[in-house]
């Protein structure tokens, strides 16, 4: 808006009807005191300013505009019908103004001059606003980076109260942060604590693990930069994400020495006790067949009942005390496989007949679906049969309700393999639960007591099937039942 400021209303009116026509907004004021109420209240792009007015004169008027931070920046254009010399016009630029024009008014000169002035002053304010806008940006901006700032102290501090070694690592890989007790384990805050020869290098998994985006866990063993010992730790590294981006990644060393020698001493334990277990249960079991041929019983008499149901029994304890040595045989790496070529459905169906003979005909229905593998696999048969006893076993054991197993088998030619599923319909497994059920000792909490076991059947099978190069799983619903399967490689 342009403020014209005159004594002479003919004078204003004439020079308003004229801006008024090029589109620009104008107001008025009939004296200095009214120009100088105006412009302190309102934002002015351009003041005309008449010299020769009575009480304040223009430039008073100038002089008094050029003191308010408000006001100082709005250019003047002096009219004047008299003071055309030197002297005056000289004042007039002193005291703040931009140009001068003289009455009586060329209106082309002027609106030329009013057109220049207003754009530069609108340029002038936008410009204005735009470094306004910088620097509350750039307050805000660091207003934030204080907030950030204090927000990693904090993270930093409680990382630093952890009773594990912790670290930070930013997106490139570079370890960013550690705390105290990193020292413990390594001389630097670069490098990461030196590891067992036998075990794998921390950098090298770390690596895989950026490249792939996964968070990274591993057990090792490092070696304390005092003691020079080698202890066991957990370490856990995660990617922290943000919008979907890594960000860094956040790790940790746990000790888990103390765990590990207690792991060793109990693995120990169930090596020497399911040895020293096995000796004298193979000459119970002797004795006892001895004795059945010697006493030469009625086989309906309840005394050869009697034989019969320890039989029974010193074979369930023959089976735990096999499965139990199985364990020690995988944690030592003496789980041997003998491989030889071996038509798989012969394997399937002696397996099928042993749990027949072996549980209730009315109890049990196995029934048998899909491609048979009537071909030779390299394969240990005896192994092999134990991984589908197991299944099926289990498949009965966990099917109180139903006496229904489906063994069913695909020869797949392309991938090379073949699959045999072991499907019940039974009590099934929690969803999250069932990845971990071919871990040693790992049973389902919700059935562990309703039925016995040891949970090692399923580590063992997974064992045998990993040493033919092949892969176990399980799919389960709950209530509804759970298919085991395994794969072995045709060749
Ligand atoms: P065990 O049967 O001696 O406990 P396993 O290693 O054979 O040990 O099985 C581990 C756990 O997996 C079992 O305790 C049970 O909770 C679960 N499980 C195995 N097979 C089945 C099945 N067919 N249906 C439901 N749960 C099963």
């Amino acid at each position: 808006m342009i403020l014209i400021v005159d004594d002479n209303p003919s004078n204003l009116y004439s020079l308003q009807k004229l801006l008024e026509s090029k589109n620009f907004h104008v107001d008025t004021a009939g004296s200095g005191e009214e120009a100088l109420g105006k412009a302190l209240k309102n934002d002015y792009a351009l003041i005309i300013l008449d010299v020769q007015m009575p009480d304040m004169d223009g430039f008073e008027v100038a002089e008094t505009l050029s003191d308010y931070s408000k006001t100082k920046e709005v250019p003047i254009i002096f009219l004047s019908a008299v003071n055309t010399d030197k002297k005056f016009i000289t004042r007039g630029y002193a005291s703040g103004a931009k140009d001068y024009v003289t009455k009586p008014v060329d209106p082309e000169i002027l609106l030329l001059k009013v057109k220049t002035f207003y754009n530069l002053q609108e340029q002038n304010m936008a410009m204005k606003k735009t470094q306004q806008n910088l620097e509350l940006e750039v307050k805000g901006r660091r207003e934030s980076q204080v907030t950030m700032k204090s927000q990693i102290d904090h993270f930093h501090l409680m990382l630093e109260s952890l009773p594990q070694i912790a670290f930070t690592v930013n997106a490139e890989g570079n370890i960013d942060f550690v705390n105290g007790k990193w020292y413990e384990y390594s001389d630097s805050e670069q490098d990461f604590p030196e590891t067992h020869p036998d075990d794998l290098n921390i950098l090298e998994e770390f690596e895989r693990a950026r490249k792939k985006g996964k968070s990274l866990e591993l057990e090792i063993r490092i070696k304390n930069v005092h003691s020079q010992d080698y202890r066991y730790h957990l370490l856990r590294v995660t990617p922290v994400n943000d919008e979907g981006r890594i960000k860094n990644w956040v790790g940790t060393f746990t000790d888990i020495d103390g765990q590990k020698k207690a792991e060793k001493e109990k693995d120990e334990f169930l090596s020497i006790a399911s040895h020293e277990l096995k000796t004298p249960l193979t000459s119970i079991k002797a004795y006892i067949q001895l004795l059945d041929r010697k006493l030469k019983l009625d086989k309906d008499s309840s005394e050869a009942g009697f034989v019969a149901k320890a039989q029974n029994q010193i074979e369930k304890l023959n089976t735990l005390i096999t499965d139990l040595l199985d364990v020690s045989k995988i944690e030592n790496g003496k789980l041997k496989i003998n491989k030889k070529p071996v038509n798989l459905e012969n394997v399937i169906s002696n397996a099928i007949d042993t749990i027949l003979q072996t549980h209730d005909e009315n109890k049990v229905k196995i029934e048998r679906h899909g491609v048979k593998p009537d071909i030779l696999i390299p394969l240990d048969e005896i192994r092999i049969e134990q991984v589908l006893i197991n299944f099926l076993t289990n498949a009965i054991k966990y099917s109180p309700n139903n006496n229904q197993v489906i063994v069913t088998t695909f020869v797949d030619e392309e991938a090379e393999e073949v699959r045999v599923n072991v499907t019940d319909f039974g009590i099934g497994i929690p969803d999250f639960k069932q990845e971990a059920v071919f871990k040693k000792f790992y049973r389902v909490e919700e059935s562990s007591l309703q039925f016995q076991g040891m949970g090692i059947g399923l580590f063992i099978c997974s064992e045998i099937i990993k040493q033919h190069h092949g892969n176990v799983g399980v799919s389960s619903i709950m209530n509804e039942g759970s298919t085991f399967y395994f794969t072995l490689p045709l060749n």
